[in-house]
């Protein structure tokens, strides 16, 4: 499995090294930043809704800041969640974190994503994958707290 290695390995440094959807959202709904202290990540994710469509997401760090990673695990978090509703976000996020943390599951339509599933065999950057998305939850819990869900 070397070829497939190699193919999650420049995934992972393309969307490092020319992250997608970085920088600041200005019409955001809602923000909300991460830390990760073991490693000295740091990243902040803005999130536009329209109804319950995430129609924009963006993400920033620090100039300087943030392993490959944590740049590349946001960047690809953004493409993927980009378009989508908040449900499905919300259950992406937890698939992703079972991806990363080594739980066994499904990994059919996690796309590119799965490239980051190698974290798994190290404890240490489980937590440099997830950070962002971490904070993809927190926005969204913002979100609806500045915005009341109407339940029909
Ligand atoms: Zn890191």
């Amino acid at each position: 499995m070397a070829d497939l290695r190699e193919l999650y390995q420049s995934v992972i440094l393309d969307h490092s090294r020319s992250p997608r959807h970085f920088g600041p959202l200005a019409d955001a709904s809602a923000e909300a930043s991460g830390h990760n202290p073991v490693c000295g990540d740091a990243v902040t994710v803005w999130v536009r809704l329209e109804g319950d469509r995430i129609a924009d997401v963006r993400f920033a760090t620090p100039p300087g800041v943030g392993c490959a990673i944590s740049r590349a695990s946001a960047s690809l978090m953004a493409v993927a969640v980009h378009g989508t509703t908040r449900g499905d976000a919300l259950a992406l996020i937890d698939r992703f974190h079972g991806l990363v943390t080594g739980a066994p599951g499904d990994t059919a339509g996690l796309g590119s994503l799965v490239a980051l599933g190698g974290v798994a065999r190290f404890p240490v950057r489980v937590k440099c994958a997830t950070l962002a998305w971490h904070a993809l939850r927190s926005a969204l819990a913002a979100a609806d707290a500045a915005t009341p869900v109407v339940v029909a």
